[in-house]
């Protein structure tokens, strides 16, 4: 995890992601963090700063620290953000140096939400080996198909009635 948030340093030719789908995955993950931070923080954070990344300008909220909840907006300290990265958001605290990819994040907090997360970006092709999500288990990709062919099938049948009738 650090390991990967460490690699980020890297010269272009060694990076392991792909940058073409940086902007998706940033606009997924804020749909994500901004009900985070609907959820957890109350009104305890700001968003007076962003991050160019990969050409496009993305905010970066900034908040009490899960962790060690450390931080107070009205003493202008928030020492934890979510933070724009070229392969998506990741939680920081600058005071307990804790660093979570938002996938790890949302498993920590609310696994349920994690999952779904998880399966929002299978469907767009953002899981696996070259992002920093990792591809939902295979029950849930079987019961995924398992519906769909079920849909498909039910749609097919009712086309052929239609047809008939
Ligand atoms: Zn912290």
């Amino acid at each position: 995890m650090s390991d990967n948030i460490r690699r980020l340093q890297q010269e272009p030719s060694k990076k392991w992601w792909n940058t073409k789908h940086t902007n998706l995955i940033l606009k997924l993950d804020y749909a994500y963090v901004d009900k985070l931070l609907l959820n957890y923080s109350g009104d305890n954070f700001t968003i007076s700063k962003g991050e160019f990344v990969c050409g496009e300008f993305h905010p970066k909220p900034e908040f009490t620290c899960e962790f060690c909840g450390k931080g107070r907006k009205k003493n202008k300290y928030t020492p934890a953000c979510f933070f724009p990265t070229e392969v998506g958001y990741i939680y920081k605290c600058s005071n307990c140096e804790t660093s979570h990819h938002l996938y790890q994040f949302l498993k920590i907090r609310n696994p349920e939400v994690a999952l779904k997360y998880q399966i929002e970006r299978w469907h767009r092709n953002l899981t696996g080996s070259s992002y920093n999500c990792p591809e939902p288990p295979k029950s849930i990709k079987r019961e995924y198909y398992q519906r769909k062919e079920k849909e498909l099938k039910e749609r097919n049948k009712r086309m052929y009635q239609h047809k008939q009738g």
